[in-house]
């Protein structure tokens, strides 16, 4: 017997709402029986949400089969001296989990597997004919994330498949990327998810280029920017948008003015009656190669990503302290500008087109007025550092683009030779030249894909599962238990429709009907039979449809339940 009964099964449903869940996907895991909480961002997955689960992970098992990666497991534990090879044992800051064994030896839970993965390919790859290779595994994965929630959409224990990537040639690496991109597009399609492939900044994983997949959600912590007109897609971080065309105003001659305790952009426009995109805001950082200064419009925000891309230094800090900035700069925050400093200087796009600017004067309540980028200040580099905004116009053909919410549920990255260099990662070309191997790595959020897929697959009554994952495939609701006909009957059709592939969960609890048409509508299984005395009676079974609540009736013959129910879940796939 293969078929569930939920009488011995633990599937416990909460009628009240959970306080401490903030958005409906977390609110409907812990009322429906999915997860309970540990400790936060540490989660159980009860037996119902470890089907869900399970199937989350079997479609990512086929497709990865499917492009040929190989299934492979490696270790949580991993040792601090292969993360301080790479660097990154510093650099992965307090978001990894570090430990001590009892002979003082360092060690980290895994937060992610480019370090062991290079270790294991310096040891077994040698020569260009053991490549390509693509290997993955399915496991867990330990962030000290600074703020865990949302259920496990931002755990600090969660399931990730991570697959990395192997080759000889960039063009091969390019090749493979291009086969997971329609992997992952297949996988998040099977779940369910309404999602978009977007350009993605690779922050501590390093490389060049990157997408993230996300699905599309109002609950989403990304932000992602799209354009309807060519189809550019990208994170908002890293969103190119063309720079904002200059605001009016002449060429003059620079000149000196006294701003008591005027700071910021607001209180200087009001105090020299200026537009604030006439303003040019200093901004300090300091990194590996020592101190620099970001020009941005007054008007623009600086996105931070954008210069960390550019610079690829992940020390690099912003100067927040008022002390150090004048050190730095010899004036206080509100009156740093770019004349006379000695560091080097990067300004958005926009700053070059300013044809008058104010900009502090690095002398405590002055700034200047009248200055020009190139001729009053030294631009060493302009790049496009400024923040998307909804309906800037896209970087590639001008049209406004559109800011929309999405949760990441995969990224994956063409690395390069980062991993392979740090750690000695090399093989024998066929000119028997040695090379540093070329590497992608690509990962999926496995555990939040459930939480994404119940964020897009919901209604105020509970969760409405897409075929593909749903824990069961039909539920059964017998209305009153203790008649043994009605048991009878519906344990038949359980068995044959378990026979049949159809996986079926039976409600046979001690609960009044209105308990068990309210908890079927919260777990969300596609179908559900009702057995009760009509299907006695009257020798017809009814059914309805948890999508669209659609319903019908089949006589309760098991051919004709089975085949009612397959027609009734073909029209769901449509
Ligand atoms: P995020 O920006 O959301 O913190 P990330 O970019 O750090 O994620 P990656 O290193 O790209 O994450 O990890 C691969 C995938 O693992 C992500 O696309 C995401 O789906 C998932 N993931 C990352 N962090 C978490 C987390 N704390 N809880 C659950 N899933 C996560
Ligand atoms: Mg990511």
């Amino acid at each position: 017997m293969a078929y569930v009964r939920w009488s011995r099964y633990l599937l416990p449903t909460w009628k009240e709402e959970p306080a401490e869940a903030e958005i409906p996907s977390h609110r409907l895991m812990l009322r429906a029986g999915l997860i309970r909480k540990v400790a936060s961002g540490v989660y159980e997955f009860l037996p119902f949400g470890y089907r869900a689960l399970k199937k989350v992970e079997r479609i990512v098992r086929e497709e990865m089969d499917a492009i040929g990666a190989l299934e492979m497991k490696l270790p949580v534990l991993q040792p601090e001296e292969l993360w301080r090879r790479t660097g990154r044992w510093e650099d992965f800051g307090p978001e990894m989990f570090k430990l001590t064994d009892r002979k003082g030896q360092g060690f980290a839970l895994g937060p992610t597997h480019e370090e062991i993965i290079t270790e294991l390919a310096a040891r077994e790859i040698s020569s260009w004919r053991d490549m390509p290779l693509v290997l993955y595994q399915i496991g867990e994965k330990y962030r000290d994330e600074i703020r865990p929630r949302f259920g496990v959409m931002r755990a600090r224990e969660f399931l990730m498949k991570d697959a990395y990537s192997f080759h000889v040639t960039w063009t091969s690496l390019e090749e493979t990327y291009r086969d997971m991109y329609i992997a992952y597009s297949r996988i998040f399609t099977r779940c369910g998810l309404v999602f978009k492939a977007v350009e993605a900044p690779t922050g501590v994983m390093g490389g060049n280029i990157s997408h993230e997949f996300m699905a599309i959600a109002d609950t989403g912590e990304d932000e992602i920017a799209l354009c309807a007109s060519c189809g550019y897609a990208a994170n908002r971080l890293v969103a190119h948008t063309e720079p904002p065309s200059p605001p009016p105003g002449e060429e003059r001659p620079m000149e000196l003015v006294a701003t008591p305790n005027v700071r910021t952009v607001e209180e200087l426009v009001s105090f020299l009656g200026v537009n604030p995109a006439q303003i040019v805001k200093t901004f300090l950082y300091v990194g590996r190669e020592g101190a620099m200064a970001v020009l941005v419009r007054g008007d623009q925000e600086l996105e931070e990503t954008k210069l960390f891309q550019a610079k690829g230094d992940p020390t690099l800090r912003r100067v927040d302290d008022p002390e150090e900035a004048e050190r730095l700069s010899g004036a206080p925050f509100g009156f740093l500008g770019p004349i006379g400093l000695s560091v080097p200087i990067w300004a958005d796009e926009a700053v070059r087109d300013l044809p008058t600017a104010v900009v502090g004067a690095n002398k405590s309540g002055y700034h200047y007025i009248g200055a020009k980028a190139g001729r009053d200040f030294r631009v060493d580099r302009y790049l496009d550092l400024h923040q998307a905004r909804d309906g800037d116009p896209c970087g590639h053909c001008g049209t406004p683009l559109r800011i929309r919410k999405g949760i990441e549920v995969g990224q994956i990255f063409q690395l390069g030779t980062k991993y392979s260099e740090a750690l000695g990662a090399t093989f024998l070309d066929r000119d028997g030249e040695e090379k540093p191997i070329i590497m992608g790595c690509y990962g999926i959020g496995v555990s939040r894909i459930l939480g994404a897929v119940i964020e897009q697959h919901h209604d105020e009554e509970g969760i409405i599962w897409p075929l593909e994952i749903a824990p069961f495939q039909v539920l059964i609701a017998v209305l009153r238990p203790d008649i043994g006909a009605q048991m009878e009957l519906a344990e038949r059709l359980a068995m044959t429709l378990d026979q049949q592939g159809l996986e079926v969960l039976l409600d046979d609890r001690d609960r009044s009907p209105g308990e068990k048409f309210h908890d079927a509508k919260l777990i969300g299984i596609p179908v559900l039979l009702v057995i009760g005395p009509k299907a006695l009676k009257r020798g017809v079974v009814d059914a309805e449809r948890r999508r669209d609540g659609a319903k019908t009736t089949f006589a309760a013959a098991e051919e004709a339940v089975v085949r009612g129910v397959r027609e009734f879940l073909r029209s769901e796939l449509i």
